[in-house]
């Protein structure tokens, strides 16, 4: 199964991400965690789009689709994947349907009120990627992933400035993607506003499993 998560920045694609590895054992593919890597590694592609990402606009459409079609590529994907933060505009997702096929886009639908409060307290493991909350989900030790001991931080992207323009990017660009698969009849929405529990709980009776 091929699966798109679709929504705005902090509707929890993330979290909910690595709850649906569990649930249908399919890789998690996140365009965010990947070049949040290449930052880390400083690698040239890290070093291309690191101001880009800091700003909260949207790195260019061949980059990130040449990207996406390496990464699709790789043995563990061929079973089907959870594709997460990929497309975010038209162009991308019309690129994506020359070499893969979609089955279902999953739609988190949340205000942007809800979207400020998450991303405002999230906080993210600098190792393996693991999202939390200062208040709805803190690490047991501060600043320590409970996972993996890595060190927990605050993404530069979610910063005030960078927020804002991550949701005027959202509505500009990557909103038309709803309509654009709702036509094709791939679209399922799931309300994001409740805790990650209950948006499981959603998420499993919208799939059907
Ligand atoms: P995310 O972790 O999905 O919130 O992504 C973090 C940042 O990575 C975004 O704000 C963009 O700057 C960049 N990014 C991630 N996915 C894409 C994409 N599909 N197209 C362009 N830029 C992207």
């Amino acid at each position: 199964m091929n699966l798109i998560f679709l929504g705005p920045p902090g509707a929890g694609k993330g979290t909910l991400a690595a709850k649906a590895v569990e649930i249908l054992g399919l890789p998690h593919i996140s365009t965010g965690a990947i070049f949040r890597s290449a930052i880390a590694a400083k690698s040239p592609l890290g070093l291309k789009v690191k101001a880009i990402i800091d700003a909260g606009k949207l790195v260019d459409d061949e980059t990130t689709i040449e990207l996406v079609k390496e990464r699709l590529a790789q043995a563990d994907a061929q079973k089907g994947y959870i594709l997460d933060g990929f497309p975010r505009t038209i162009p991308q997702a019309e690129a994506l349907a020359g070499f893969s096929a979609v089955n279902k886009v999953v739609n988190f639908d949340i205000p942007d009120t809800g979207v400020l409060e998450r991303l405002g307290g999230r906080r993210v493991c600098r190792k393996c990627g693991h999202n939390f909350h200062i208040i709805f989900d803190k690490p047991k030790k501060d600043g320590v992933c409970d996972h993996c001991g890595g060190e927990v931080y605050t993404r530069d992207d979610d910063r005030e400035e960078a927020v804002a323009k991550r949701l005027e990017v959202y509505r500009s660009q990557t909103a038309p993607l709803i309509d654009f698969y709702r036509n094709k009849g791939l679209l399922i929405d799931v309300d994001a506003r409740p805790a990650v529990d209950e948006v499981v709980i959603n998420f499993k009776k919208a799939m059907g499993v």
